[in-house]
């Protein structure tokens, strides 16, 4: 198959942004044996990108664009691709609804013009945008074809992995079957280094990313079936496991809370928490895996101090001398949220989610997490750096799968390391 692809921006042209896409389509479709011919830039031109798109077609099967297809005038990619191939536009309902919610969720009311994003061109395989709104699509006409992806790097990679991979894959005679090993704790550019020369392998492939504090590494194999693919992976699954160690929380799951679900079915424990700046989040993120009621059971959201006092027991004195935000108003937490839900374990967040301050010299995106059993504990303090304005979100998240990883890490540390909880609260 010979591909060409198209980057549609006049930043990129004017040398304003640098080109990263192209570095990240090219270095995936040739690991995956793809003949990538040409690359081409083109500004936000109408005339000129149906002139680039007419061309490529003449020599290559599939042309590839990035960029163009946010809701303003200027973005004009998916409207002349569909020119091109002489298909009418239509609403696609599913991306519309895609849209709107993802406004909802934001809380901001949904621009009018964002509509013209779920626009697609008739008869044409729709990808979702799981970090945005901009849906892309797969286009056809004669035996040639034009996928269309959005221009942010976060938006596009991720189609690219879920929606056009599985996609190509139908072109070739090979399967192309990817793994995800999931990390956390440990940075996108420290995993990186630790995968060293895994990066470079060229079947399997292996690629980092990062959201939110996690990062993960997909290791993509093509082969002639899936078994070989399957056996090509498992070693280097292996190996990433070895180098990161207790980085690795799962391969392959959704996330952290599908993996302590399973850990804590696994060992037959219960869970309860005590969440201050998270706000209920953690509970919520574990009640969104199916079957969570045999492990989780309660819940308490103590964003007040009188509740912290008067539902967990946390003791004034630590309150006024350490404040809200201390280890021993965390340990005390979960020491009370173990004590009064009868779980067997329990995890509390107490934090500065911002971007205002507590009124202390405490920065913004200061958390700390404890995570006890009732008699031995484990405290992580957190700082996640963020504390500008839109920081609130990022760092409820991360605070959030940080407590499930230090539930994750408490479970599977040995007892012999902990340390008395009581002691500890006594301590101060
Ligand atoms: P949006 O809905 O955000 O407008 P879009 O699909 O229309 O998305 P563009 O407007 O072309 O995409 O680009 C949006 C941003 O994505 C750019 O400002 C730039 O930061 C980034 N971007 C676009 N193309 C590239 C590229 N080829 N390489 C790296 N970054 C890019």
């Amino acid at each position: 198959m010979k591909c060409e692809l198209v980057f549609v921006g006049t930043e990129l042209l004017l040398g304003d942004i640098l080109n990263t896409n192209a570095q990240y389509l090219s270095k995936r479709l040739a690991a995956l044996g793809f003949d990538v011919l040409f690359q081409c830039v083109v500004g936000d031109n109408p005339e000129r990108l149906k002139a680039v798109l007419e061309e490529g077609l003449e020599r290559s099967d599939i042309i590839i664009t990035t960029g163009g297809l946010g809701p303003t005038k200027d973005d004009l990619t998916k409207e002349v691709c569909a020119e091109v191939f002489s298909l009418p536009l239509e609403m696609h309902e599913e991306s519309l609804c895609r849209i709107h919610d993802y406004f909802k969720e934001k809380n901001i009311s949904m621009p009018k013009s964002n509509e013209k994003q779920a626009l697609m061109p008739k008869g044409s395989v729709v990808f979702k945008n799981t970090n945005g709104t901009a849906p892309g699509c797969a286009m056809e006409k004669d035996g040639k074809r034009i996928i269309i992806l959005p221009g942010p790097p976060r938006e596009m990679c991720e189609m690219f992995e879920n929606c056009v991979l599985p996609y190509l894959s139908r072109f070739s005679d090979h399967v192309i079957i990817s793994h995800s090993v999931r990390t956390f704790g440990i940075g996108e550019s420290m995993m990186a280094e630790r995968a060293g020369d895994l990066l470079d392998m060229q079947n399997p492939t292996v690629a980092p990313y990062a959201k939110s504090g996690e990062a993960l590494l997909r290791v993509t194999a093509k082969a002639t079936t899936a078994q070989e693919a399957e056996k090509l992976i498992a070693p280097v699954v292996e190996e990433i496991k070895n180098r990161l160690g207790s980085f690795v929380y799962g391969v392959d799951c959704s996330g952290p809370e599908e993996n302590i679900v399973a850990l804590l079915k696994e060992k037959g424990l219960t869970l309860a928490t005590a969440e201050s700046c998270t706000g209920g989040l953690i509970g919520k993120r574990i009640t969104d895996i199916s079957g969570a009621s045999s492990v989780f059971g309660c819940g308490i959201i103590s964003y007040s101090n009188e509740v912290k006092k008067s539902v967990l027991g946390v003791k004034e004195e630590l309150l006024e001398k350490y404040g809200a935000v201390s280890e021993a108003v965390a340990a005390s937490m979960a020491l009370g949220a173990v004590k009064c839900s009868g779980a067997d374990l329990a995890v509390s967040v107490t934090g500065i989610a911002g971007p205002n301050s507590d009124g202390t010299d405490k920065p913004v995106g200061l958390v700390y997490i404890a995570v006890t059993d009732g008699s031995s504990f484990r405290i992580k303090k957190l700082l996640t750096g963020h504390s500008e304005k839109s920081c609130r979100e990022y760092n409820r998240t991360v605070s959030a799968s940080t407590a499930l990883n230090e539930v994750r890490l408490f479970i599977l540390e040995s007892e012999n390391n902990r340390k008395d909880i009581n002691a500890f609260i006594n301590s101060f």
